[in-house]
């Protein structure tokens, strides 16, 4: 049986007084029910204030990205192992922001992967295609290739201690969220990738979606078999509406 995990990733937003305001309100709902577990994603600056308002909390506490070296000469760069001692769980690899605007290949990203595993941290593998990939009717091969680069490099058992957010580039931060149908349909095809690969791996492993996901959309999101989540953008800076994302997982 999977938990359903919804998790804000608050990209280059925030503020101290947002961070303690937002935390503050989302712990009650964190904690409503076993069903669903909450992570919230800030920006790297401010994931010591967060560790300390999360610590009495179910809420777990996660980063956007991370570097594949763990000290050196990478100046603005931020290793797995130093968001193990602010109490991070989750580290996002591959935001379509990040393959987009940073230029990170599938090898950068299957190369960050193993950098956050190596720690024993969770990675959240982010794929997707993009609208015309959509429109193409490429989904499921640009998925795959995405997934196959991370495999091919940690192999298909490192995907049982990840966790896979599905987030079509055209719905991130546009509205447009997948229908329920469309969504399910690329995460059972991702699973059915998988498993020809590992039938344990792709029976266990959480997949979430991402893409303009609201208060009013996840339930009908969350009632499909093979979506277990969401990582949500826009909505997770409002308190109400990240809630509600929280209930309908509930
Ligand atoms: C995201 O950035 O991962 C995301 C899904 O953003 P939004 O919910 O704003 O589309």
């Amino acid at each position: 049986m999977r938990q359903t995990l919804v998790m804000g990733n608050w990209k280059l937003n925030g503020s101290k007084a947002m961070v303690s305001e937002l935390i503050t309100a989302l712990k009650a709902p964190a904690a409503e029910s076993d069903k669903v577990a909450v992570a919230v994603c800030p920006p790297v600056l401010f994931l010591g204030q967060a560790e300390a308002e999360l610590a009495d909390s179910q809420i777990a506490l996660g980063a956007q990205d991370a570097d594949v070296n763990t000290s050196g000469a990478f100046t603005g760069e931020n290793s797995p192992a130093m968001y193990k001692e602010f109490g991070v769980k989750y580290v996002l690899v591959g935001h379509s922001e990040r393959r987009t605007l940073h230029g990170e290949s599938d090898a950068v990203v299957a190369a960050k992967f193993a950098a956050v595993l190596e720690q024993n941290l969770v990675p959240v593998l982010c794929i997707g295609e993009t609208l015309e990939q959509f429109e193409a009717g490429e989904t499921q091969s640009v998925v795959e290739a995405q997934l196959q680069a991370v495999i091919d490099q940690c192999g298909i058992e490192a995907l049982g201690r990840a966790v896979i957010a599905y987030e079509p580039v055209w719905a991130i931060g546009t509205g447009k969220t997948a229908t329920p149908e469309i969504a399910q349909g690329v995460h059972s095809a991702i699973r059915g990738f998988l498993a020809k690969q590992n039938a344990n791996v792709a029976a266990g492993v959480q997949i979430l979606y991402g893409g303009s996901v609201k208060g009013d959309s996840a339930a009908g999101l969350f009632a499909m078999a093979d979506i277990d989540g969401a990582l949500v953008g826009g909505a997770a800076l409002k308190a109400d509406e990240f809630a509600a994302i929280i209930r309908a997982g509930a």
